[in-house]
């Protein structure tokens, strides 16, 4: 099992900011902003790459929405990223959004 299906196995502990049927939301254990959270889908996709949910797409989109509201980021900004692959970055194999706010964000991004 991969790290963040063992997160939404609860084998291991998170910091769990939002959770429904098909959606987990926690903090990110090395955030990059004040604000960062990992958005992801409880079916395990390695990456967008074999992503075919476009129900659970929506509803991705939905959570990551509220959480900035509900983070007060509507005004100031904030970033959603995803990362495939290696030139990416991409570290951990399950589709992750990056929800990062509460400071200027750079960009490009380098
Ligand atoms: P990526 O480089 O897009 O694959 O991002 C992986 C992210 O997962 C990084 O920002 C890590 O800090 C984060 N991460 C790794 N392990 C954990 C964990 N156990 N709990 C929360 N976030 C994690
Ligand atoms: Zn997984």
């Amino acid at each position: 099992m991969c790290l963040f299906c063992q997160i939404i196995a609860k084998e291991i502990p998170a910091a769990i900011v939002y959770e429904d049927e098909q959606v987990l939301a926690f903090n990110d254990i090395n955030p990059q902003a004040p604000t960062h959270i990992l958005v992801i889908p409880k079916k395990h996709a390695t990456s967008i790459a074999d992503f075919n949910e476009p129900l659970v797409v929506s509803d991705l989109f939905q959570v990551m929405r509220k959480l900035a509201q509900e983070k007060g980021l509507d005004k100031s900004g904030y970033r959603i990223v995803v990362n495939h692959g290696v030139d990416a970055g991409q570290a951990v194999p399950h589709l992750h959004f990056h929800l990062l706010g509460g400071r200027k964000l750079n960009w490009p991004p380098g």
